[in-house]
């Protein structure tokens, strides 16, 4: 058994598929038969043009015409005479057809990358995909093409970039498993929207395993075993169909409210990265949007969202969910998560620098043109502006002085919004923690940023697999973390809510509703377990446990006293 970070639930078990990262390696030698070479060059051109435009033709169909410009930029770009003609220069001088393709794409990148423009930055990235995908045709290395692998395959990767899990087909995976990765990395929250499970930062396990091997991912309690006995593997495969009846069990809470078994009525809402997925929050019974990440639209993008492209974005949010809340945070960038066009500076410490509203409120123009685009969405529904890494009461107030300022703009031309739209700010941050009775007075709502406070108030990186073991929210500290700034939020009136994965583990659940939170957000696949769950407990029920369980000095004694009592 080997074990990782259980990073979305249930039980997969099948055939492994390993993606391998190929090193390029060839030897650069002088060629004498240069007709042939140059035939050998062709054919790999003519191979790339096939296979970048078959691609381009199933990203349209699957995802986008957007997503699918990329790679018709490539093929232009390779059928222009320049490129191709010097690498061919070069074969008929006597090099061989990978020393032209990687020597010319070098020269043509570093001439790219020297300039300021966004664009021909972007082209230099462009002609590295180009080398990289030239070379491999040369080499005769085949790239696994994860939206063709067979129905019941494990995949199992280093990691697993956006890219490649957007080309997942979810009925033919039926596991993932990396060795790097954490519970909030991207790809963590792409397998639970996906509903596959899988377990992340399993130490080597590219090298432990091999294609055809059996595999059973567990993703609830974060372990795999590979070709497992006879016995493991029977125990499983019970397990798993238990699994899947529970998932059915759960239709039941569809349309229900959400309230503990005394009756005491919290919101379920839904974290969501696109106006789209507002639409899987609808489908999945989420009751408002509890966080809308931004960023995504920044990053989905090679340039810069206009006030008009994030409008119509954050209306259609807010008219998908026909007047629910929709709790949009303004781009949190920075830290893990880059935006080439930004041309963000490179830091030492990235999580700790120059990031999320401290850039934006470096960035006012831009900033300006964010807050104005969901101010005007808020028209069209019950919109709320939501501030992320805050850490001092001064951030809040620029936030709201800037929203004041936009309303009383919109109010001399004319421009519809909501007149009470609220300003609230994610706790994330120890300070944003010790301070909470004071931003209470500030925020008109605070949501708590769980994977953010948990990696710096135990200051770990939240991606980093070393020291994983002390990355949890069932720490001491974060738990009372938690607990205070929830009473301080309510000393205040105002409501607290809770975005971070943390709201929708099952054994958090009793915690939270003990500690008094008002809102649990989560992600969409997982309302309906978190409605289950809620109902299973009584306030005084919940009340009995967590002072109990306040009580102890260790996260493994925390967790074992809360897997005791657990209702799962
Ligand atoms: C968080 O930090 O808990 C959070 C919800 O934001 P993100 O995971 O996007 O940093
Ligand atoms: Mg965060």
């Amino acid at each position: 058994m080997y074990n990782g970070i259980a990073a979305s639930r249930g039980i997969g078990i099948g055939s492994i598929c390993v993606i391998a990262e190929h090193e390029l390696k060839y030897e650069a030698k002088k060629i004498e038969d240069t007709e042939s070479e140059q035939k050998r060059f062709n054919e790999a051109i003519e191979k790339f043009k096939v296979e970048t435009s078959e691609m381009a033709e199933d990203i349209r169909k699957r995802i986008g015409p957007k997503e699918a410009e990329i790679l018709e930029g490539h093929l232009v770009m390779i059928s222009d005479p320049t490129m191709a003609g010097e690498m061919s220069k070069m074969i008929a001088a006597g090099q061989c057809a990978e020393s032209a393709v990687e020597a010319v794409c070098d020269m043509f990148i570093g001439m790219f990358s020297k300039m300021e423009d966004e664009l021909m930055q972007q082209r230099a990235s462009d002609i590295g995909d180009i080398k990289v995908s030239l070379l491999k045709i040369l080499l005769g290395i085949e790239d696994i093409d994860i939206s063709k692998v067979a129905p019941g395959t494990v995949l199992v990767a280093r990691d697993l970039t956006p890219s490649m899990t957007s080309q997942i087909v979810k009925e033919n995976v039926v596991g993932i498993i990396t060795e790097v990765g954490g519970k909030t990395s991207h790809s963590a929250i792409l397998a639970r929207a996906l509903e596959i499970p899988a377990v992340l930062s399993v130490p080597d396990i590219t090298t432990i395993v091999k294609d055809k091997d059996t595999a059973i991912v567990d993703g609830t309690e974060g372990c795999v075993y590979i070709n497992p006995e006879g016995d493991i593997l029977s125990g499983y495969i019970i397990k798993r169909e238990e699994f899947i009846k529970k998932q059915a069990e759960l239709k039941k809470f569809f349309g229900k409210e959400t309230v503990t078994a005394d009756g005491v009525g919290v919101e379920l809402f839904c974290n969501i990265g696109t106006p789209k997925d507002a639409k899987k929050a609808v489908e999945c019974d989420g009751e408002g949007i509890g966080l809308f990440r931004s960023e995504f639209l920044f990053m989905d993008n090679n340039h810069m969202p206009s006030e008009d492209e994030q409008f119509a974005a954050y209306r259609e949010a807010a008219e998908t969910m026909g007047g629910k809340s929709v709790i949009i945070r303004t781009l949190d960038i920075g830290g893990d998560k880059d935006i080439p066009y930004l041309n963000m500076k490179k830091e030492e410490n990235p999580f700790l620098g120059y990031r999320a509203v401290r850039y934006c409120l470096g960035n006012r123009d831009s900033y300006m043109i964010q807050l104005r685009a969901i101010v005007r969405a808020s028209a069209y529904g019950k919109v709320k502006i939501m501030v992320p890494l805050v850490t001092c009461v001064e951030e809040i107030r620029a936030v709201k002085e800037m929203v004041s300022g936009i309303k009383d703009d919109f109010d001399e031309q004319g421009i519809a919004y909501d007149k009470d739209i609220e300003v609230g700010c994610m706790i994330e941050t120890p300070s944003a923690s010790l301070i909470a009775d004071l931003l209470a007075k500030e925020a008109d709502f605070f949501s708590i940023g769980t994977n953010d406070l948990t990696q710096y108030t135990m200051s770990v990186d939240r991606g980093n697999a070393d020291v994983a073991y002390l990355y949890s929210t069932f720490q001491p500290s974060v738990l009372r973390s938690i607990r205070q700034i929830i009473e301080a939020g309510r000393n205040a009136g105002i409501t607290v809510g809770m975005c971070g994965e943390a709201a929708a583990d099952p054994l958090m659940i009793p915690l939270l509703l003990s500690f008094g939170l008002n809102e649990f957000s989560v992600n969409p696949v997982l309302v309906l377990t978190a409605r289950c769950i809620i109902s299973k407990w009584s306030k005084e029920e919940a009340d009995a446990l967590t002072e109990k369980v306040m009580a102890l000095s260790t996260e493994a004694e925390i967790v074992a006293a809360l897997k005791e009592a657990s209702k799962e």
